[in-house]
């Protein structure tokens, strides 16, 4: 295609995608006085706001009040008739939504002094992209794609009708059996959410659930899903999908059977691919593999005038992944400063009801990486605050190394995606587990479960004979 000149525009920085990692560059770089284009095809907002974060909290929100109400008889509550209208909740999801979008819109970008240019990105070659019928030339530019569902390949599957994250939020009607394949986080969110808003659900998963999170954490989150009636299938091999009038058959073996589910819905949530189909990125000179587009440390693409940043560069899936990805490639696209990505340690969070949170190494790769450490371990059981709620599964798990200082932490419970906040700060500052063990907290929290675990390094050495015969001695001093 040729373009006229009349055509082609001039940036500092151009930003392809407004989503979560975009959006924190284009409004970073021009209120920083950077010219700024921002190229965004589908909605202002991308993933996070439309079809991700935000809707699946929405969602599982309104089923944790669904779940109250029928939890309520164990106070003494015994009114709760919770009864769903799934329109309604819809209709609430779709209400938050639309209270954060003008944040994100377009018009308040341009507020901020960015160009937002509607449409499709691809680059014509090294240091330009076209959009519609216009070229884009800029000194730098930012590839903020995000991620897309991947469909796996099973057979007959592809003519059926099936949900995903993009389509789910829309749906008003409650599903009467979902079927989910796969149990990672997004499965498992919307698995609870379904269940608590009155559909029966079953989960299929060709590994574990959870698979990527500390095993003994996992389980936890999983046996309380499986106790509010969601059938877990792990393991299996899935053979086909059929439809048989309004019933979606799916065959799968477990355990060497072969054997079949049956629901009204499918939602598919076996993973995320990078969105780079049509980005003309061998154009561009942008080496990419199937995870994602390549970047050092920096974030900086074989093309060192193009970074990546967020579900594209492959470096994990989170909204404040992306955020701190953008942070960086401000400090050095526009700072010239040697920022680096790989420095902060990033929380993992899945939002079922217990929440499962962990930051730094898990168990198993603190064993493969640094040999000797502790694991310490408190139940919130033993938690009077999570007693008083009567939310008591769960527990902090915490691995330090052989000399106190902490490696990883991982939390399952109520609100474990707050209570983990200050064990990122604490491995983001190298501290040990004293720390943590000498603070002193409002009683009666959860947050009083770390604590506890912490105290934990020190009870075999605190609390032995010798310790007490010291004890002893003193006293005879008076
Ligand atoms: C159901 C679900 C729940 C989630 N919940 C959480 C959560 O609770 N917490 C959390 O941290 N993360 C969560 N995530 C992950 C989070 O949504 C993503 O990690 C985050 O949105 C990534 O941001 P991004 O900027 O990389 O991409 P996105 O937010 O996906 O934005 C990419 C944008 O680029 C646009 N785009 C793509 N190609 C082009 C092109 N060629 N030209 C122009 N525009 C283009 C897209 O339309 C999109 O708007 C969830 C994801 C899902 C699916």
């Amino acid at each position: 295609m040729t373009l006229s000149m009349a055509g082609r525009q001039t940036f500092d920085i151009c930003v392809i995608g407004a989503g979560s990692g975009g959006l924190s560059v284009a409004a970073g770089a021009s209120q920083l006085g950077a010219r700024t284009a921002l190229i965004e095809r589908h909605k202002m907002g991308g993933d996070c706001l439309n079809v991700g974060c935000v809707p699946s909290k929405s969602l599982l929100a309104a089923a944790k009040a669904a779940a109250d109400v029928a939890r309520s008889r164990r106070f003494g509550i015994f009114d709760g008739r919770g009864k769903v209208d799934f329109g309604a909740v819809n209709a609430h999801v779709k209400g938050v939504i639309a209270g954060i979008a003008p944040h994100d819109s377009a018009a308040r970008f341009e507020g901020l002094g960015v160009s937002v240019i509607k449409g499709s990105a691809r680059f014509l070659g090294p240091d330009e992209v076209e959009v519609g019928d216009q070229a884009i030339r800029a000194r730098r530019f930012v590839i903020a794609t995000g991620s897309i569902p991947a469909i796996p390949p099973i057979p007959g599957l592809e003519p059926l009708p099936y949900f995903t994250n993009e389509t789910i939020f829309d749906n008003a009607q409650r599903p009467e059996h979902l079927l989910v394949i796969g149990a990672g986080p997004v499965g498992l969110e919307l698995a609870q959410a379904h269940r608590r808003l009155g559909s029966g659900v079953t989960v299929l998963e060709v590994a574990l659930p959870l698979a990527g999170a500390d095993p003994e954490l996992a389980a936890v989150v999983w046996e309380a899903l499986r106790r509010e009636d969601i059938d877990i299938r792990a393991g299996v091999t899935i053979a086909g999908i059929e439809k048989d009038g309004a019933r979606i058959i799916v065959r799968f073996a477990a355990n060497g059977a072969s054997t079949i589910v049956q629901g009204s819905h499918l939602l598919i949530a076996a993973g995320r691919k990078p969105a780079i189909e049509g980005l003309g990125l061998d154009a561009a000179g942008v080496v990419y593999t199937a995870k994602g587009i390549t970047v050092n440390a920096r974030l900086r693409t074989s093309n060192r005038r193009i970074y990546a940043i967020g579900d594209v560069a492959g470096l994990g899936q989170f909204t404040h992944l992306a955020a701190h990805h953008a942070g960086v490639v401000l400090r050095n696209a526009l700072f010239r400063l040697p920022a680096r990505a790989d420095r902060a340690p990033v929380p993992r969070v899945t939002f079922t009801d217990p929440e499962l949170a962990e930051v730094g190494l898990n168990e198993d790769q603190a064993r493969a990486k640094a040999g000797r450490i502790r694991i310490l371990r408190s139940a919130l059981a033993e938690n009077d605050r999570a007693r008083t709620e009567r939310e008591t599964d769960g527990l902090v798990k915490i691995v330090t190394a052989a000399n106190g200082r902490i490696l990883g932490a991982g939390i399952v419970g109520k609100n474990a995606g707050e209570l983990i906040q200050p064990w990122i700060l604490a491995i983001a500052q190298g501290l040990r587990i004293s720390a943590m063990a000498a603070l002193v907290l409002p009683y009666p929290t959860l947050g009083e479960a770390g604590k506890r675990a912490a105290s934990g390094f020190f009870a075999p050495k605190l609390f032995n004979p010798r310790t007490r015969k010291l004890v002893r001695f003193l006293a005879h001093f008076g």
